[in-house]
């Protein structure tokens, strides 16, 4: 049996799940979309998850035509009708089909997608032996224009700096804002361990409030290490004594190479290990 998505109030096989050409996520990327892991019929974080998304939304100024509750319902029946214990769920909420134009009231109303799909980022070997990043010339989205707290179907800014890491064969690509400081990479947030601290930029450093962060920062407080979001730049990163990328998708990968420069031990960091160790446990629970 096929996979059903969910659009807007009904499950379509697959290879009928269509809009309309009309539709402004697709001509003008007018929309906002969610990641959420699903590990053994457990939704992790899923209010963090379904806050962030009617927050983008609000921010946008998109009402999104079905409540919370519904919309949670509305991706449990979608797990159900595949099967799913085990998933990636994609929530995308368009401004719907409209006429030609950038204005969003032309539109009817917003379109809801649901897809219940598996997603691998990185192969396995590179949680085991570390991923290597580099710095692009791509600039991160300043808060100032397109707020990078809005998880927006416009991610070309970030696909910009993927094509950048990609050409230099790297597996991450690392953003800095505007004033040269660290950002977060085209998918997912930075942090580093130095002098028995861990630091990760702020929010005000224009990035993705990360749900993974949030919960990497709580558990390496119960940890009893000390957390500081702090401006950073590339020379902090690099006499880091450890480095690792966080994300839904992605959960905690290690950095062992920044722009060629060794990265602690060249191995995958203690601390990184035993946060990833946690992670796992917290996920599967
Ligand atoms: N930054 C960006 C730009 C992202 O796309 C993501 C992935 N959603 C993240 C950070 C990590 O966020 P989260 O932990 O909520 O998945």
């Amino acid at each position: 049996m096929g996979l059903k998505v969910y659009i807007s109030g009904k499950l379509f096989p697959k290879e009928d799940a269509k809009i309309s050409v009309f539709d402004h996520g697709l001509l003008y990327g007018d929309g906002v979309f969610e990641g959420i892991r699903v590990y053994n019929q457990n939704i992790f974080a899923l209010d963090e998850h379904i806050d962030r998304l009617y927050n983008s939304a609000r921010a946008i100024d998109l009402t999104i035509p079905i409540t919370k509750p519904e919309m949670v319902k509305a991706i449990k029946d979608t797990l159900e009708a595949n099967k799913q214990t085990d998933a990636y769920i994609r929530i995308v909420v368009t401004r719907g089909t409209g006429k030609l134009g950038l204005d969003p009231n032309k539109c009817s109303t917003p379109e809801i997608i649901i897809i219940t799909d598996m997603i691998e980022l990185y192969p396995k070997a590179l949680y085991e032996n570390g991923l290597e990043i580099v710095t692009v010339t791509t600039i991160r989205n300043h808060y100032s224009s397109l707020d990078p707290k809005i998880k927006s179907l416009n991610y070309l800014n970030n696909i910009l700096a993927k094509i950048e890491s990609i050409r230099s064969n790297a597996g991450e690509a690392l953003m800095l804002n505007k004033d040269g400081y660290v950002a977060e990479c085209s998918g997912d947030n930075i942090f580093i361990f130095k002098n028995d601290t861990l630091l990760t930029p702020p929010e005000s450093a224009s990035i993705l409030i990360g749900i993974t962060r949030n919960c990497v920062m709580k558990l390496a407080k119960d940890m009893g290490i000390t957390v500081r979001e702090e401006l950073m730049t590339r020379y902090d990163l690099y006499f880091a004594d450890e480095c690792f990328l966080t994300g839904t998708a992605a959960e905690i990968i290690p950095v062992v190479k920044i722009d060629g420069r060794t990265i602690g031990t060249g191995k995958p960091g203690k601390i990184t290990l035993d946060l990833l160790a946690r992670y796992r446990l917290l996920t599967t629970k």
